[in-house]
């Protein structure tokens, strides 16, 4: 049987590579830059399988460029950069990442929840501007995280990731999800279910792990924030575009929160201009998934998915299996 032929927009790490080159025949972006949407449509002719990242929009229009694709594989858990439904209408398997990279994502929320509550960036900043004069009993105070009210909106792999994480420091756990969890579960990982505006009204770091869709878009606005204590944080390894960037900047200039950090932006890179300046922002660029180890699983995964789905079999995390019916 001849390989399939797979085209990859950008290079993963070196396992997922050589999976990639043994079993198929691959073409791919060689630079550490993403494709315009003409390369995109040039690299994917002809070819079986697409895999992509979420810098990557796929639609309609580009699938219909390559009429015989049998899959787009995303680099990723979230797929929001994938009109799915464009896809299933073209009977085009989707597939994502989804378990590898849970815990790396809960463990960068939590490294944001340190990083603002305990002003770790300010601190640093201060040193390092060779200004600092020595300790002193009212520098810098942060909040306790220990002890804390963590409210959880959204809770799927990742944000049950984050319960876990969260009883190790004796955290009180309230959260909003779509679906309400059994009581046994809820027993079970000690949360409290609560509406979304009573979990951000009483939680002290507000955490948000819902999907990207048209559903959530803005799910965080101006209400949800003015909602918020004034001394809470707000942490997002979501999506962007789940919070409301512009009504996010004015919370956090007029205080109504007491600041936020963010792995993900609305319309990244671009970040709403004043976000650079505020000191009660932490801004890594979206590194979530970004260890060696998960973008490794999460490269493995991706591969395997596009390869299983070019050979005609049922690719292991399909986010549109109807289309096999
Ligand atoms: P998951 O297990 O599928 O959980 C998705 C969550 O989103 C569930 O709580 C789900 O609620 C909720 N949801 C989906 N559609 C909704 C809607 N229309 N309205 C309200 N809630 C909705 O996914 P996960 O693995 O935890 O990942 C969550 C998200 O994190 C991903 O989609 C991705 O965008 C993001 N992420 C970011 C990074 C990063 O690098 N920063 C890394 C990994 C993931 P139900 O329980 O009701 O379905």
């Amino acid at each position: 049987m001849s390989k399939p032929k797979i085209f990859l927009t950008r290079p993963i790490p070196p396992a997922s590579m050589e999976l990639l080159e043994r079993e198929s025949e691959l073409t791919f972006n060689p630079d550490d830059r993403v494709l315009t949407r003409e390369e995109v449509i040039a690299g994917m002719a002809g070819q079986d399988g697409l895999l992509c990242t979420l810098m990557d929009p796929v639609d309609g229009e580009l699938l219909d460029t390559n009429p015989n694709l049998k899959v787009v594989a995303n680099y990723a858990v979230g797929y929001n950069n994938i009109d799915v439904a464009a896809a299933t209408e073209r009977k085009i398997p989707v597939t994502n990442t989804p378990g590898v990279l849970t815990d790396s994502t809960a463990d960068m929320a939590w490294a944001l929840m340190f990083a603002i509550g305990r002003r770790v960036v300010e601190g640093d900043q201060l040193v390092r501007s060779r200004k600092w004069e020595g300790w002193g009993p009212m520098q810098l105070l942060g909040q306790d995280i220990t002890g804390a009210t963590l409210g959880l909106i959204g809770l799927g792999r990742i944000g049950k990731a984050m319960v876990k994480r969260a009883r190790g420091f004796d955290m009180k756990v309230l959260y909003w999800n779509r679906t309400r969890l059994s009581e046994a579960e809820e027993i079970e990982l000690g949360v409290t279910y609560l509406s979304q505006k009573e979990v951000l009204a009483q939680s002290d770091f507000v955490s948000v792990h819902v999907a990207l869709n048209a559903e959530t878009t803005h799910l965080i606005g101006e209400a949800e924030l003015a909602a918020m204590k004034p001394t809470a944080y707000l942490i997002n390894t979501a999506r962007g575009p789940v919070v409301d960037e512009k009504a996010l900047v004015k919370a956090l200039q007029q205080g109504s929160i007491g600041g936020a950090g963010l792995d993900v932006f609305e319309k990244e890179p671009e970040l709403e201009p004043e976000l650079y300046d505020l000191p009660n922002v932490v801004i890594p660029p979206h590194l979530g998934s970004a260890t060696i180890g998960t973008r490794t699983k999460m490269g493995n995964m991706a591969a395997e998915n596009c390869l299983a789905a070019c050979r005609g079999e049922r690719p292991p995390n399909i986010v549109n299996p109807e289309v096999l019916e």
